[in-house]
């Protein structure tokens, strides 16, 4: 018999995301992912978690460069729709809608090809983490220029002390494990 079958996909994020004091700088706490990402099992069970609230009401999952897009393609794959793949600035090569956020230090930006999804689809939002928020909203009005409905977004792991739901107000947030 082996317990990991029986193991909640809660259990195994927790069991497997490494927590890295003071990275990238010191004060912050970062939590990698790549863990969850490498077993095989788990990785299939937080895919399976992340679109299950969703199913039926998604044409395309996107993800957010770079961590999102492991997660997005999986899901993407596994639910029969495409990937879109929302990226940091400067990275895709035909015409975009940008949108800038706010970081920690400064502004970063997310660009999304005009053409990749047509207007009137719905896209599922996917992302490792979520923190402020700031990213997720980038994304979303990212798809709103391109005139597609926000099915949900999904995120293995919330820091709710940073109350990034806020800032995704109007949409439903899966998160598979909140710290
Ligand atoms: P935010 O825009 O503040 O919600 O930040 C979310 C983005 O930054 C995600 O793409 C995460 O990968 C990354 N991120 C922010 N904080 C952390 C953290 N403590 N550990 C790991 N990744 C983080």
């Amino acid at each position: 018999h082996d317990s990991k079958t029986d193991e909640t996909v809660e259990a195994r994020i927790n069991r497997l995301c490494a927590t890295v004091p003071d990275y990238p700088k010191p004060g912050i706490t970062f939590r990698d992912l790549t863990p969850v990402f490498a077993d095989g099992a788990t990785l299939r069970a937080v895919v399976d978690a992340l679109i299950e609230p969703f199913e039926g009401q998604f044409d395309a999952v996107a993800g957010v460069e770079a961590r999102g897009f492991l997660l997005a393609a999986a899901a993407a794959y596994a639910s029969g729709t495409g990937v879109i793949t929302v990226r940091k600035a400067g990275k895709l090569p035909r015409a975009v809608y940008t949108e800038s956020y706010d970081l920690e230090y400064g502004k970063a930006a997310l660009e999304l090809h005009q053409d990749d999804i047509p207007a009137g689809c719905r896209v599922l939002i996917l992302d490792d983490v979520l923190a402020t928020g700031g990213t997720l909203a980038a994304a979303s009005r990212l798809f709103a220029r391109a005139e597609v409905n926000v099915a949900g977004y999904g995120v293995v792991l919330e820091l709710g002390e940073l109350h990034g739901r806020a800032a995704l107000a109007g949409h439903r947030v899966r998160s598979l494990v909140r710290l």
